[in-house]
């Protein structure tokens, strides 16, 4: 069995790495989300749909990555 997905990861407007976009891990699921959602990392996002090149070219947010390796997202 596969347990149901608790976050998404999703490259999102955040200049904060120097490409303009950055993924970062929500709670939840995609198609749950509305329009904004808080990241794991603690900030709010405008969500939209990455383009193909937005997965390959945006950095994953250390912040959000630790979050959830440590289990304590939020
Ligand atoms: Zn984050």
């Amino acid at each position: 069995m596969t347990p149901a997905a608790r976050h998404f990861w999703l490259p999102v407007a955040d200049d904060s790495h120097g490409y303009g976009l950055t993924r970062h891990a929500f709670p939840g699921r995609r198609a749950d989300a509305g329009s904004a959602e808080p990241a794991h990392c603690g900030e709010v996002f405008a969500l939209a749909t990455p383009s193909e090149m937005d997965w390959i070219c945006a950095p994953t947010c250390r912040t959000c990555n630790e979050t959830l390796k440590a289990g304590h997202p939020g």
